[in-house]
């Protein structure tokens, strides 16, 4: 006799949802919760696959089978059929962050499942959910829709997790989960239409192996070529350690100078160090160490471990030299790394803000090792520093930024040769935000490029426009953040502007700051871009002087006219007679290598007599006026000035 249907294809499915297996096996090194959920959904289609070319016979060889047992298998078919459907949906859930709506899944597949299992199981009693006839003949019962309904609400909510989740994932990756949808659709159509074709495992199978290349391959999480775990397979540990509900510790390794290896060996180079210092970490601390970034690693160890004997391992894997290969030539090269421990008590806490709480750590000048006792604190600041991060992002887009202009007063001359534009940022939500906290967080995500530009542009028409030269500004001192300054045709660039403006490259005086993370860069990159900029009339000053990091070498080095005392030097001068002397002498020294000097924050009449009684140059400060707007720069300068 002729079998009533086609078991081919479950064949096929029985016979990849081995190799699949096989594969899984083989490759198999990361173990959580998701990918439990995962293996389970391969041999849930497997054995389902199997009971269906089963019941292909007993159904066209009713004669040799009871009916008991017929009965059996497809209800056996049927329950496996839709518990794959709940584990999807649990499978999708597990990569949802919010506990509440989780438990909501949880709660709603358990229903799901015993209600299914009850009319599934019933069914040779009830004939629910199917029957056979007479002539063994089988036949949907009045129940089967429930079913339909049942694994079809599982597949929307999934759908919908997948949706507002969506940016966990690449694209591959969406794609590959909606396919299990589609996968169903199609075949749930065809077996309808013809249903002869058991397709549906096949199809199941096809799309397992679709999500295996794109969410569970273990490659994805692997660092690079190296067998350390990456950023993903660290969020993933994060999840289940607080699912456990497991205090923990984690330690944060970061190279010292990153910057400077990119720098001197190029990005590839670097990056061949970065998987040498994976590897080792790997060898040591084994499946606890990730690589996260190619400059930021992590080990994971539990809450009692002794972290002095800990932190002698870490020492010890980096007491030898690593080795890498350029082109021809071996390099060895030493590595010194900064190391945090991160106590986690709160396990309300996602992998991707520890990762961010690593990623924002900071060693205070020099030091190399970090308890952090206050992560709230620092995750505060991380969510404030986001919210920054959007309003700067609308506001460049919305041209939201306001210049203001502090005036320069010459002493020699009586007037105000000058002024720094200084940034202003009103937000329609957070009000004012001061500089002082939003170019920071310019600096840290690259917006400080466009927003430089753009104050560059402002003060170029406002020089342009206002007629200040007239009133007597000779230039306009322009902030500019080392950051800016990585990029090597800046030069280039900030010439054209002003030039594209008609005005005099003379008008414009760039103010720069040296701090400790751009420090291997100054000698070279922004001595070059300082001269070829000199070479074309634009001047230079540097600002903060005696603030932090600006050494000897930046005065002799640099072609910079002016150099800028800070403001804490003189407020400090004020209280202090050491302080005093300091301020003296640093004028004195200034002088004597043919600088000349500004000093910020004048704020009274008495530290305008000393500085001037120092042979200060020029002043700026609250005593003669606040930043102020364009209209009230303009008029600042036509009743001093003019007066003058
Ligand atoms: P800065 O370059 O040191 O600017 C001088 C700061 O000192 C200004 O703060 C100014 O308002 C303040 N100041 C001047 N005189 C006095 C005084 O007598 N008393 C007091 N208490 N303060 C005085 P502001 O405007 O808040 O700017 C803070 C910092 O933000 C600036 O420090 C600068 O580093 C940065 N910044 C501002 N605008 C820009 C910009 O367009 N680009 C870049 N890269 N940084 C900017
Ligand atoms: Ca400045
Ligand atoms: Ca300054």
């Amino acid at each position: 006799m002729e079998l009533l249907y086609y078991p081919q294809y479950c064949e096929a499915a029985v016979l990849s949802s081995v190799i699949l297996l096989i594969i899984y096996y083989l490759r198999q090194n990361y173990n959580t919760v998701k990918n439990k959920l995962f293996l389970s959904m391969i041999v849930i289609n497997l054995v389902a696959s199997i009971v269906n070319i089963c019941s292909v016979y007993t159904i066209t060889y009713t004669d040799r089978f009871s009916l008991r047992f017929n009965y059996f298998i497809n209800e056996l078919y049927l329950i496996l059929y839709n518990v794959l459907a709940i584990i999807f949906l649990l499978y999708i859930v597990s990569f949802f962050k919010i506990k509440f709506y989780q438990n909501c899944v949880y709660y709603f597949a358990v229903c799901i499942f015993i209600f299914e299992a009850i009319i599934i199981f019933t069914t040779h009693i009830t004939h629910f959910v199917f029957y056979f006839d007479s002539r063994s003949n089988y036949f949907q019962g009045p129940g089967m829709w429930l079913l339909y309904v049942c694994a079809f609400s599982c597949v929307i909510i999934a759908n919908v997790i997948v949706i507002k989740v969506r940016k966990t994932f690449n694209k591959y990756q969406v794609l590959s989960l909606t396919g299990f949808t589609i996968g169903l659709l199609v075949s749930i159509i065809v077996q309808l239409f013809i249903p002869k074709y058991l397709i549906t495992n096949f199809t199941l199978s096809m799309v397992l192996f679709f999500l295996y290349s794109s969410l569970e391959n273990p490659v994805y999480y692997l660092f690079n070529t190296t067998q350390c775990f990456n950023q993903q397979a660290f969020v993933q540990t994060i999840r289940s350690n607080s699912e456990k509900g497991k205090f923990y510790k984690v330690v944060a390794i970061k190279p010292m100078d990153y910057a400077y290896f990119e720098y001197t060996m190029g990005q590839r180079n670097s990056e061949m160090l970065s998987n040498k210092i994976a590897e080792r970490l790997n060898m040591s601390f084994k499946r606890d160490a990730y690589a996260l970034t190619k400059s930021e690693f992590a080990v994971i160890i539990p809450d009692d471990t002794n972290t002095n004997e800990f932190l002698t391992r870490v020492d010890e894997c980096f007491s030898e030299k690593f080795v890498i290969q350029i082109d021809d030539k071996v390099i060895e090269q030493e590595v010194e790394v900064q190391v945090a421990i991160i106590p986690v008590i709160n396990l309300e806490i996602d992998g991707l803000e520890l990762e961010e709480v690593i990623h924002n750590l900071t060693f205070e000048n020099g030091k190399r090792l970090l308890v952090l006792e206050d992560m709230e604190a620092v995750i505060e600041k991380i969510h404030r520093s986001n919210r920054i991060t959007q309003v700067l992002e609308r506001a460049i887009k919305e041209d939201g930024f306001q210049i203001y202009y502090q005036p320069i007063y010459d002493a020699e001359a009586d007037t105000f040769h000058g002024a720094e534009a200084l940034l202003r940022l009103i937000d329609n939500d957070l009000g004012f935000i001061g500089p002082d906290e939003f170019i920071p967080v310019a600096e840290k995500n690259g917006q400080i490029i466009e927003i430089g530009d753009m104050v560059l542009r402002k003060v170029c028409e406002f020089i342009k426009e206002s007629g200040c030269l007239e009133l007597g500004i000779e230039y306009i001192d322009v902030n500019l953040s080392p950051i800016q300054c990585r990029y090597e045709k800046l030069a280039e660039k900030y010439l054209s502007i002003i030039r594209s403006y008609g005005i005099d490259t003379k008008c414009v005086n760039l103010e720069i700051t040296e701090t400790a993370e751009t420090e291997f860069l100054t000698v070279r990159i922004l001595k070059n871009i300082m001269e070829s900029m000199v070479q074309h009339g634009v001047g230079f000053s540097i600002d903060d002087y005696g603030s932090g990091f600006a050494t000897i070498d930046y005065l002799l080095e640099f072609p910079a006219e002016i150099v800028k005392i800070d403001k804490s030097i003189l407020w400090q001068a004020m209280e202090r007679e050491d302080a005093m002397i300091v301020l003296e002498y640093t004028i004195k020294l200034l002088k004597a290598i043919g600088k000349k000097i500004v000093v910020e924050g004048v704020e009274n009449e008495e530290m305008k007599k000393i500085l001037l009684d120092f042979g200060c140059d020029y002043l700026q400060g609250y005593l003669y006026s606040k930043p102020i707007p364009e209209a009230d720069f303009i008029a600042f300068l036509e009743k001093e000035n003019v007066r003058a």
